[in-house]
């Protein structure tokens, strides 16, 4: 059934970052035949270029949200560190999915690994540091190595550090400018999955099956779904992402990634909410992207179909092949006619940066993943 305050075609929809999540997005909206203004600082961002219209602003800028305000139907984000406050103050005048009162949790570990403890989700052992006389109790409780990760603002590995002595902890700390921090454990990692999910206002959800992912340097490398993991984890790592979901209240598309020990155990590392990059494959192996998700959620639509049509391997395109102002060949992905190019527009390659990625579906997954492979290294590891 079609909720009567249902918002359809033709209304412009807000999405705060326009970064390639935003743009894949405002891809799904237009699409559909909505209209899509992006708000981002960068006058480049990738979704303001497909956007209908991009307020070049900070996301703090109080006229730009009135603006927003004036002229959208509703809101929603693709990047956790927009300032929570932003889509709090939006939400006094248009439904605003996700909430600034959960992103606001989300964006903070302290606040996050305090959800997740609190509400019975197993995470790997951490102790909070707020302030340098905490360090030795947290090293303590951890056990070393351990992981120091800034509570705010990290992404991809960013603002965390190893550690292997009391002394580097002490140091990472001071380094990282005695900013709030969490120490965790080194988890012996079997395998690391993620879930995407989506719920509406109604409660109504939809889970995608978990995605298998491999990093490398702290950035996911890549996606391979369905997981290589037992039906049964399969259903455990879905039912945590539900209940989370539903704890939270969440409204929107949201990522739950785990690890998988060398013990058996399934631990909860952390909670995006937005799409997710372990869920772009859903673009090219799935009925309904999770972009379109983000869309429906966000307009009061029914959820759509989440099954898996094909298996999939979706591998990143970093910024580190790129030589000099040379792109890569791009003809060694394009001439696979199972292999689909994604890139975002961006204009300076750096590395370490999400440049673009690739999907290949196949019938059999040994096979796409034998070609995901070739092709990453025909394009040169990064
Ligand atoms: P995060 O940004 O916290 O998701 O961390 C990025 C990546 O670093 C993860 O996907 C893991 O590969 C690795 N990592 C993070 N935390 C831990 C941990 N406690 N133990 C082992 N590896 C970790």
């Amino acid at each position: 059934m079609i909720a009567p305050d249902v918002i359809l075609p033709n209304a412009t929809l807000g999405i705060l970052g326009g970064g390639q999540l935003g743009r894949m997005f405002v891809v799904a909206a237009r699409t559909m035949g909505y209209h899509v203004t992006v708000l981002d600082p960068d006058p480049h961002s990738p979704a303001a270029q497909l956007a209908n219209r991009h307020i070049c602003a900070d996301y703090a800028d109080q006229s730009a949200l009135d603006k927003l305000a004036a002229t959208c139907a509703a809101i929603t984000t693709e990047f956790e560190n927009v300032p929570a406050t932003a889509l709090e103050y939006l939400a006094k005048f248009l439904p605003v999915k996700p909430s600034g009162a959960v992103v606001a949790i989300i964006q903070d570990r302290i606040r996050e690994k305090n959800f997740l403890q609190s509400n019975g989700f197993k995470t790997a052992r951490f102790a909070l540091i707020e302030n340098p006389q905490q360090v030795a109790t947290a090293v303590q409780h951890t056990g070393l190595p351990a992981l120091l990760k800034l509570s705010r603002f990290g992404y991809d590995g960013k603002g965390q550090k190893m550690v292997h002595t009391l002394r580097e902890a002490q140091q990472a700390y001071h380094d990282f400018g005695a900013q709030p921090a969490v120490l965790e454990e080194l988890v012996a990692i079997k395998m690391e999955i993620s879930i995407i999910i989506v719920r509406s206002a109604d409660g109504s959800m939809a889970a995608y099956p978990p995605s298998e992912n491999v990093h490398r340097n702290g950035i996911l490398d890549i996606g391979i779904v369905p997981a290589r993991i037992s039906s049964v984890l399969a259903e455990v790592a879905t039912q945590v992402a539900r209940s989370i979901a539903d704890m939270l209240q969440y409204c929107g598309v949201m990522a739950v990634e785990f690890f998988l020990t060398q013990a058996g155990e399934l631990l909860v590392n952390e909670i995006a909410p937005r799409p997710h990059n372990s869920g772009h494959y859903t673009l090219d192996a799935c009925t309904t992207s999770q972009f379109e998700q983000q869309v429906r959620s966000l307009c009061g639509l029914p959820l759509g179909e989440v099954a898996v049509c094909q298996p999939s391997v979706m591998v990143n395109i970093l910024g580190d092949l790129w030589h000099e102002k040379n792109m890569p060949d791009w003809t060694k992905v394009l001439r696979h006619p199972h292999v689909k190019l994604h890139l975002y527009g961006k204009q300076e390659a750096r590395a370490g940066r999400k440049m673009g990625h690739y999907t290949c579906v196949g019938e059999n997954m040994k096979d796409v993943l034998t070609l995901a492979l070739k092709i990453q290294n025909e394009l040169g590891k990064h």
